[in-house]
């Protein structure tokens, strides 16, 4: 089959990330018989130099067209002193509500390969985790295009009191939950609504929702937890979660926080959408490692780009219903991480001599297309 990608590189790391990513697209085509169209786009700080605004009409214009859209990452020091409106990361929230991706699926998976990485001790992992080893693998769906972050805000008292207000629909909040039930009955069969309904009416209605919505999924087994306790479980017994569903806000904090258990941002995929029927195409999705522009680090080939080939991996699966290719992509991460090979950010100093290998964004990339078309 044909499929047209919206390519938007951006800034910084950006451009690094997404060369390697399209080549891994490219050896899936080739292996599994699809073509994969590019059309690329600007957006961010390099949308800025050239057009003046973040995200120029043109690019959403486009990027709709598109079956699905991959993004590197935006922003960087030039653009920082520039107003609000005017900054790179606009882009984000542009295209995310232009697209209508409203639900954001974020996997924190801590891999056996790299498990010395996580800062959590290895009894902690293993006391959570339901087969006793020191791992976990969980789902953060977060709410992308409501709450606090949309909401009324402003200032009063002469600038001196400020507010933000936390307002749902009960609609916006029962199409993100079907996603994320539908996406739990692809994995372990756990559900775990985050809120704050000892304190918030926005989430006593998050519950009320989600009481009516898990009726309709009796083999999901769905659990509550307030968003302070969850922060806590998160470091305490990571492995008792699968599918854990939440809002805009509570996503955002949550989703940060269990990166740092997987030992490294750069290993981490995104995907944003606004649909999902398993077994089915979906519409137009945006797909992004998790990272930002990493200013520090680019032009460099330091950065390491399997969050964004995963992100791939993500965009077979849940826009382009191509499981079978999306489960080749991952086991090439896998394979590639097997035979020792690390990029600087998640190379382990005390690993036995002869045991890793450190090398560039380049050459990881080249031995993930390598390992799927080996495979
Ligand atoms: P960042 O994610 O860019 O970097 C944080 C740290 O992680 C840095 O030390 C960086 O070197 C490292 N890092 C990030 N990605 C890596 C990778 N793939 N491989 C190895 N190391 C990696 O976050 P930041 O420094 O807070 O932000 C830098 C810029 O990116 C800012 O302008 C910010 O607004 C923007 N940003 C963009 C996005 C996005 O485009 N989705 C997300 C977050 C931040």
């Amino acid at each position: 089959m044909n499929y047209s990608i919206a390519l938007v590189p951006g800034d910084g790391i950006g451009p690094e990330v997404i060369a390697p990513a399209t080549e891994v697209l490219d050896a899936v085509g080739d292996l599994y018989g699809h073509v994969f169209h590019y059309v690329e786009l600007e957006a961010g700080g390099k949308a800025i130099d050239s057009w003046g605004e973040p995200l120029p009409r043109a690019t959403l214009d486009a990027a709709k067209q598109c079956d699905a859209l991959l993004l590197g990452a935006v922003g960087g020091p030039k653009w920082e002193t520039l107003p609000g409106h005017l900054r790179p990361e606009r882009a984000l929230l542009g295209l995310r509500a232009g697209l209508g991706v409203f639900a954001n699926l974020r996997p924190a998976a801590l891999l056996p390969q790299l498990k010395d990485a996580c800062p959590i001790k290895d009894e902690v992992l293993r006391a959570s985790n339901p087969q006793g080893k020191p791992h976990f693998d969980l789902l953060i769906v977060r709410e992308l295009t409501g709450g606090i972050y949309f909401g009324e805000r402003g200032r009063e008292n002469e600038g001196k009191s400020a507010f933000d207000t936390e307002t749902y629909s009960w609609e916006e909040i029962e199409r993100v939950l079907r996603i994320g039930y539908r996406a739990a009955g692809l994995r372990r069969k756990r559900l775990c609504v985050v809120d704050k309904a000892n304190v918030l009416e926005s989430s006593r209605l998050w519950r009320e929702v989600a009481s009516v919505v898990a009726q309709e999924y009796p083999e999901i087994e769905t659990s509550y937890l307030y968003v302070d306790n969850c922060a806590m479980q998160l470091i305490r017994a990571p492995g008792q979660f699968d599918v854990i569903l939440t809002s805009n806000l509570f996503g955002d904090i949550l989703s940060d926080e269990a990166s740092v258990l997987t030992g490294s941002i750069g290993m981490l995929p995104s995907a944003s959408l606004s649909d999902f029927v398993p077994g089915h195409k979906g519409p137009m999705g945006m797909y992004e490692p998790i990272h930002g522009s990493a200013p520090d680090i680019a032009g460099k080939d330091l950065a390491n780009p399997l969050g964004t080939i995963l992100s791939v991996g993500m965009m077979l699966r849940y826009s382009f219903n191509l499981e079978q290719e999306a489960a080749a992509v991952e086991a090439a991460v896998q394979a590639v991480l097997d035979s020792g090979l690390r990029t600087k950010d998640i190379l382990n100093r005390n690993a036995l001599p002869g045991t890793e290998k450190l090398v560039g964004t380049k050459a990881m990339g080249e031995a993930v297309y390598t390992a799927l078309l080996k495979a």
